[in-house]
This record gives C-alpha cells, structure tokens and sequence, in this order.
C-alpha cells in the first residue's frame, strides 16, 4: 500500500504493533505491566484507508476496537537513541489495531502466536497522515474512539508505559527500521466489542478525524 505524505509516497513496509503500553488497558484485560515493550507485527496487506468498509472477520466473535497513535518511519536507522528518535520521524496518525479477543484469549491459554487474532485482512485500518513536526509533541498527542457517536476510548500518548522515541530505540536496536515502516504505539482502556454495521470515528485536535464502518 502506498502511504501518501503531503506530496510525498511512502510504500508501506512493516507494521510493527506495542501490546501492553497504557497502564489502565493492561488493568482491564487483567495483565501486568511488562518490564519491556511487547511487540507483535501484522502485514501491511492489513492496512485500510480511511473511508473504506470493514468486513466483519468470520473465524472469531469478539472483535474490538483499539485506538493508537501511529508512527511513520521515513529516515531508515539501526541502533537508533533515544536523543535522536524523533528525526527518523516522517509522520503521524491514528489507527485501529482490530483485535478477535475472543480468539486471542485462547491463543493466550494454549501460548501460541496471536496471529490469527490480530494480523488478519483489513485489522490495520490507518487515518491519514500528518508530516511530523517540531509543532507535534510526541508526549502530548490527545486522541478518542468513538463507535456511533458514543466515546468509548480516550487517550494521550503522554501516557505510555514506554513512549514513543523509547520504542524507536527499542526496535531498531533489533530490526533495522526502513523507510516506510509503521508503528502501532498501543491502545488506552476502553476497548470493546464491535458489531455489524457500526461506525468507528477516530478523532485527535492535532491528527484529524478518520472513520470507518462495519458491513
Ligand atoms: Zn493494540
């Protein structure tokens, strides 16, 4: 998929995803705070652009919202620090990591891979992109989720567990980041269950609104 940036084209490489990394979503699904960041990835076949309609996913019954604050990486790196995180920053937006909680559980129980309850087709659905800036404090992005008008997450990205220029550093120090890559920065409580034909509205005052729908 071909990310578009103000007038620049980004092709979509990795979609790295951080679990765990707003302390009142790891209260409500009844975990603990991981000492380091959790990290899963899905393909970017998974990506959904604003506007499109959302198939109901058939091999799970619980699917469920979890709004995020997503990075673009547009200045490849290894190793990166965390001093000089921000400037392998092309931009920022918000997304949806669509999750089958019911199938994840399970997979929890057996300790298998989350895959088939993650990394599914259209479980990436992506806002449009903001060119980062010096004007966007990446301690300080506000964003909700609303489903039908009715608020159901709200969030800042001050409140992660492990922030942003933190997750770089983490995960270049493993992969080398590529132009391209996204970065899925974990969910606020407040995730919940979605239904048939049910509106989806991403919102923050510094990223825009972006919406989806269920059919
Ligand atoms: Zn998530």
């Amino acid at each position: 998929m071909t990310l578009q940036l103000g007038a620049q084209n980004y092709s979509a490489q990795r979609i790295f995803c951080i679990g765990k990394n707003y302390a009142e979503h790891v209260k409500e699904l009844g975990g603990r705070a991981p000492g380091q960041p959790v990290v899963f990835m899905k393909p970017a076949t998974c990506l959904v652009s604003p506007g499109e309609t959302i198939r109901m996913p058939a091999h799970g019954n619980n699917l469920h919202h979890e709004a995020e604050v997503v990075v673009l990486i547009g200045t490849p790196g290894k190793d990166i620090a965390e001093s000089d995180a921000a400037s392998h920053i092309a931009g920022l937006t918000l997304g949806l990591d669509l999750t089958l909680r019911d199938v994840q559980s399970d997979l929890k129980k057996k300790g298998w891979p989350w895959e088939i309850s993650k990394a599914f087709d259209q479980s990436a659905p992506l806002g449009t992109l903001t060119p980062y800036g010096d004007t966007l404090p990446l301690d300080n992005i506000p964003f909700q989720c609303s489903v039908n008008g009715a608020v159901r997450q709200t969030g800042n990205s001050g409140e992660m567990l492990f922030a942003i220029p933190y997750l770089i550093h983490f995960l270049s120090g493993i992969w080398e980041l590529k132009e391209g890559d996204l970065i899925f920065t974990g969910t606020p409580s407040g995730v919940g269950p979605l239904e048939m034909r049910d509106r989806v509205t991403l919102h923050s005052d510094l990223l825009g609104t972006f919406e989806w729908t269920l059919a």
